[in-house]
């Protein structure tokens, strides 16, 4: 039984299954993890890689018992959990894949982030509205906290967009892959957790000017910075993290 709850749209177009495989395999890999394999749609083709040691998360219990059933590989491989509160299945570090469940697309990513020393690389698919405000750059109408968050330790690629048709049932919305990959040089910031607060802070309150909107953060003299003239929409990664530098 379907469980709409659980995000369940089952991917059954092979092609697309194939490059996402494919997306997979550009970058080289020992360890992978898959989020919410369903019904195996792209499972199959990850638990025959050669040499991969392969993991997968899956809440809902029946599509466990229906994929160890199947594939009797997956016994061992198989994790019975909410992907948001589960602990890391790899001691060292691992690619993520995923058909992700749409209901929780923002709470993966902030997982993703958490992770993210962890993290070679991402592919995820994601709905399209998502994936673009992922890879938005300042001055889009969708660049928001997503974007800034993810871009500041990630290089994000737009990589292909996938038709309703695909899915089973098929989804109100169109969706699109993505690929993440840690960035080599992080820009310079007093700290995370600053700068998490910072572009939530920001964004928040997006209409108002950036210092309206921050301004318990900062002291009066920081505020007179030229910068909190613009609004959240305008500055660049790089802009938050340097920002970071004179909160209180
Ligand atoms: N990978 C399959 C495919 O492409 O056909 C299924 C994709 S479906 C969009 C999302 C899958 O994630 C479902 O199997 C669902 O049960 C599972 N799921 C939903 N929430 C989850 C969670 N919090 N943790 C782990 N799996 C979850």
């Amino acid at each position: 039984t379907l469980k709409k709850s659980l995000g369940q749209h089952f991917l059954v177009d092979e092609n697309i299954c194939r490059k996402i495989v494919q997306a997979l395999q550009q970058h080289p890999f020992q360890r992978l993890l898959e989020v919410g394999p369903g019904g195996g749609a792209l499972t199959k083709y990850l638990l025959g890689l050669p040499g991969i040691d392969f993991k997968c998360v899956e809440l809902d219990e029946e599509k466990v018992n229906w994929l160890k059933q199947q594939y009797p590989a997956l016994q061992t491989k198989i994790i019975h959990h909410d992907f948001l509160t589960v602990d890391q299945p790899f001691s060292d570090p691992f690619t993520l894949v995923g058909n992700f469940p749409y209901n929780i697309s923002s709470q993966i990513l902030f997982r993703v982030l958490e992770w993210k020393g962890s993290v070679e690389v991402v592919i995820g698919m994601f709905q399209k509205e998502v994936a673009q405000r992922v890879v938005a750059r300042e001055g889009n109408k969708v660049y928001g906290i997503l974007s800034v968050l993810v871009q500041a330790f990630f290089d994000v690629e737009y990589l292909f967009e996938v038709h309703e048709n695909a899915f089973n049932p098929p989804p109100k919305v169109k969706s699109a892959v993505i690929r993440l990959t840690p960035r080599q040089a992080i820009p310079e910031m007093s700290s995370e957790r600053r700068f998490f607060v910072l572009v939530k802070t920001a964004f928040n309150q997006r209409r108002k000017t950036l210092r309206n909107a921050v301004k318990s953060l900062y002291t009066p003299e920081a505020l007179k910075d030229p910068i909190f003239d613009k609004r959240a929409e305008q500055l660049t990664v790089n802009d938050f993290a340097r920002l970071t530098f004179t909160m209180k």
